[in-house]
């Protein structure tokens, strides 16, 4: 009864999106993907632009992870899209380019968790297997009273049990679509429209006033906060770019020479530093050009304090870094940080 009530009101209000209509994996995949950490107001000038550039699992798999990467720019968590990369290299391997159709296969993908792996195989395959996202957490736990912290260890194994209990399983397509997108448009975390809900009767959040307590969240622990000192270099009509490509985050994006520092730092401080040396020692004569550009960058873990700095330099830097023309700074992704400052300089 659940269901066909939650797949009721689908019918009346969900919203046409395009990979609502079809059923092609690779496509429900790519949404999926770009779905997890973006608002769908976002979300889709990025489908739409991704999917006409790389159309299917082929197209991605032979594309260079440089400008896969180029097509994410702006999204953030990048990782996402280099998994999504190898991800296609791996179906081209091992299923000579066919979206796989089981769900183990699905969730062995790179990249693709149990959440994805349902999805995929409901939408695409309308297999048996109940999502759980954010939303779903969140109906989960107004409808039944759940106290559980939905962050919390046990919260997985309780909300996906009921969630699969729950699943209608002969439409497994229309019922997921249906639990999230109640959740995105009807039960939304802040001003849920309980005046009009057709579950309100049996809501027991909404029956014990209990609407604003649910779910529960265990609190964050605190982002840490670290200090970026970028150096715009400007060498003639050239400029220096080098690719991050430690496990750290923003990988295999590129950046201007960078010293981070434990703390904030004066420009008087870094010039005589040794990691500034290091880099600039051969420089010759260094001019520092206008005033810093100043950024407070916020990620899901982290607070980036971010300065950057114009310097003329007339000899190289030293290091691992891409001599490029200032003109073509275009073609290489960089984070929304370093896009920003771009933006603006
Ligand atoms: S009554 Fe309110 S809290 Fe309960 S399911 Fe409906 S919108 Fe969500």
């Amino acid at each position: 009864m659940l269901s066909a009530k939650l797949q009721a009101w689908f019918r009346q209000n969900c919203r046409d999106l395009p990979w609502r209509n079809t059923r092609n994996p690779y496509l429900i995949w790519v949404s999926e993907i770009i779905l997890q950490q973006t608002r769908v107001a976002q979300g889709l000038d990025y489908y739409n632009r991704f999917v006409e550039r790389f159309p299917d699992v082929l197209s991605l798999a032979e594309s260079d992870e440089t400008e896969v990467l180029k097509y994410w720019q702006g999204l953030g968590y990048y990782s996402r899209a280099r998994n999504m990369h190898a991800a296609a290299r791996q179906i081209k391997m091992q299923h000579a380019g066919a979206f796989p159709q089981q769900y183990a296969q699905v969730l062995a993908l790179k990249g693709v968790g149990d959440y994805t792996a349902a999805a995929i195989c409901s939408f695409a395959y309308n297999q048996p297997y109940a999502v759980l996202d954010g939303n779903v957490f969140r109906v989960l736990a107004r409808l039944f009273g759940i106290e559980t912290p939905i962050n919390a260890p046990r919260a997985k194994r309780e909300f996906s049990e009921l969630a699969q209990n729950l699943l209608d399983k002969t439409h497994s397509a229309v019922h997921n679509q249906a639990i999230m997108e109640f959740g995105a448009l009807q039960c939304t975390p802040q001003s849920p429209d309980c005046g009009i809900c057709p579950l309100q009767e049996i809501c027991n959040a909404f029956c014990n006033k209990k609407v604003n307590m649910l779910p529960v969240k265990l609190k964050k622990a605190t982002a840490k906060e670290r200090f970026f000192n970028y150096f715009f270099v400007k060498n003639g009509d050239f400029t220096y770019l080098k690719k991050r490509e430690s496990n750290d985050i923003w990988k295999n994006l590129y950046e201007f020479p960078l010293i981070e520092t434990a703390t904030a730092s004066y420009i008087n401080d870094l010039l005589v530093s040794e990691n500034f040396r290091e880099i600039f020692a051969d420089s010759g004569k260094i001019d520092i050009a206008g005033l810093p550009f100043v950024q407070k960058h916020v990620l899901t873990h982290r607070i980036i304090h971010a300065v950057f700095y114009i310097i003329n330099i007339e000899g190289e830097p030293r290091g691992d870094f891409t001599k490029i023309l200032q003109r073509d700074l275009h073609e290489y992704p960089v984070s929304r940080l370093v896009e920003l400052f771009l933006e603006r300089c």
